[in-house]
């Protein structure tokens, strides 16, 4: 058995619509980390400099300089290209982000090569080699909370594409061609707008009884409460509850039958109850055609740390332009 080598420390950053996430990370460690306000409705270049700042003092909280660092990896909630690593889409935050040449700015701030990454395929790198995605180089993985996540790990390489969104955008796949037009992304039906957190309250609404429902007393109408009530026997309730796992359970098997995983990952905050688990790993088995055998399916296991553990991956496995002049 040899010695484990302690590779150099990495920045990492896990950019979030609400928080980011920082972190001096180290062989799967964070070694000093700190979340700040995202202000996602503000541009992204008035906090580039204060997530400068946040890395240097952590930087001295961890003994290392900057200069002493591997790279740079950043998670982000959007579609950047693989290559440039410039960002294709806001999605309504940090709307000034496509601007951005991340890449320079690393170099220039601190010398350092970047990469950054969709936040789902993040995550998925982070479970990969740190948590419940470990030894497993075919994973699919999904992220049930307000909107719906995916990414795939095909032999032991992150799926990226042409253009960066290969497989990160399974929550916009069709799952009822007649449903209803997706906020996000305008397709018809989208997993995402069937069953998530944020499309759960108007569906709610929309039910027939909804007023006579427990649900209709609970003061956030959310998953937690759904699946609460439905073990009451509330029918509404039960109703969502049975419609949601069979979108994520069809959401799940999808991506089975697309990326041919060994195992697949389920993460979010929906994503807590054996009842979840054990109904998307099911319906994978009962209808996902795979004649060499079944699936792994578990629940993800680093929670809200998947993503910034993912960039320390990233941020030692930079992308070609990184090797800017
Ligand atoms: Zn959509």
């Amino acid at each position: 058995m040899f010695p484990k080598i302690a590779l150099d420390p990495i920045l990492a950053a896990d950019t979030g619509g609400t928080i980011i996430k920082l972190g001096v990370v180290q062989n799967g460690t964070v070694l000093a980390g700190k979340s700040i306000p995202a202000q996602s409705d503000r541009p992204l270049a008035e906090r580039l400099p204060v997530i400068a700042g946040v890395w240097r003092e952590l930087c001295r909280e961890a003994g290392v300089a900057p200069r002493d660092c591997a790279g740079i990896g950043i998670s982000f909630p959007s579609i950047m290209n693989p290559v440039t690593g410039r960002i294709l889409t806001h999605f309504g935050k940090y709307v000034d982000a496509m601007e951005i040449d991340f890449k320079r700015w690393a170099k220039d701030l601190f010398g350092l090569p970047l990469t950054i990454e969709n936040d789902a395929r993040a995550a998925l790198i982070g479970e990969w080699q740190y948590g419940a995605g470990r030894n497993c180089d075919n994973l699919v993985m999904i992220t049930l909370g307000t909107g719906l996540g995916s990414a795939a790990l095909i032999n032991g390489h992150p799926l990226r594409g042409k253009h960066g969104q290969a497989a990160i955008l399974g929550g916009h796949s069709t799952l009822n061609h007649a449903g209803a037009i997706c906020r996000v992304c305008g397709n018809i039906g989208c997993a995402e707008n069937e069953a998530s957190t944020a499309s759960l309250p108007l569906h709610a609404k929309s039910m027939t009884g909804f007023e006579q429902s427990l649900l209709a007393r609970e003061a956030t109408i959310d998953y937690m409460a759904v699946f609460r009530l439905a073990a009451l026997g509330d029918r509404v309730c039960r109703q969502l509850r049975d419609q949601s796992l069979g979108v994520w359970g069809a959401f799940a098997a999808n991506l089975v039958l697309a990326y041919d995983p060994e195992r697949v990952l389920i993460g979010g905050g929906i994503s807590a109850s054996d009842e979840v688990i054990g109904a998307i790993r099911e319906y994978i088995h009962q209808h996902a055609l795979t004649p060499w055998g079944k699936v792994a399916v578990e629940r993800a296991g680093l929670g809200d740390d998947a993503a910034l553990l993912g960039c320390e991956w990233l941020g030692r496995n930079t992308t070609p332009a990184a090797t800017l002049p």
